[in-house]
């Protein structure tokens, strides 16, 4: 599948140093910063610096080496923001959405990570 990006999206902006953020950690493939309209205490949103659009688009085209420092910086922004269940924290939610039905607002991937309250079940 071919996958179009959209290089006018806000995170893309955010990438280019166009519009603030509150960084929480950064690394050579990867940006963590606090959600603009936080749903949680804690409610950061992780993007691969590179130009991918959504999950499928990330885990399909993206290097292994963007993969592993995406998901290493995810660990590192859970366990430097004291969510580890277990290790001080209560646990935390990873969402991820895509696409329409997933109800993406932000054409540029990116997960969520929300903690620091009970989240309730998960929602259809
Ligand atoms: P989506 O619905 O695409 O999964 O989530 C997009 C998220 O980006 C929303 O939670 C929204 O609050 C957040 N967001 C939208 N614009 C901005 C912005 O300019 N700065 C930050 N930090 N977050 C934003």
């Amino acid at each position: 599948m071919a996958y179009t990006y959209d290089p006018t999206n806000i995170f893309a902006r955010i990438l280019r140093g166009e519009i603030p953020n509150r960084t929480v950690l950064q690394s050579e493939h990867t940006l963590a910063f606090h959600d603009i309209a936080p749903h949680a205490p804690v409610h950061v949103l992780v993007i691969p610096k590179g130009p991918y659009v959504n999950f499928d688009h990330f885990s399909l085209e993206a290097s292994e080496e963007e993969i592993v420092d995406f998901h290493r910086t995810a660990g590192q922004v859970i366990a430097l923001l004291d969510v580890q269940p277990g290790e001080g924290g209560e646990g935390y939610r990873v969402i991820a959405n895509s696409g329409a039905h997933g109800m993406q607002e932000v054409p540029h991937y990116h997960i969520h990570i929300l903690g620091g309250r009970v989240l309730g079940p998960l929602l259809m």
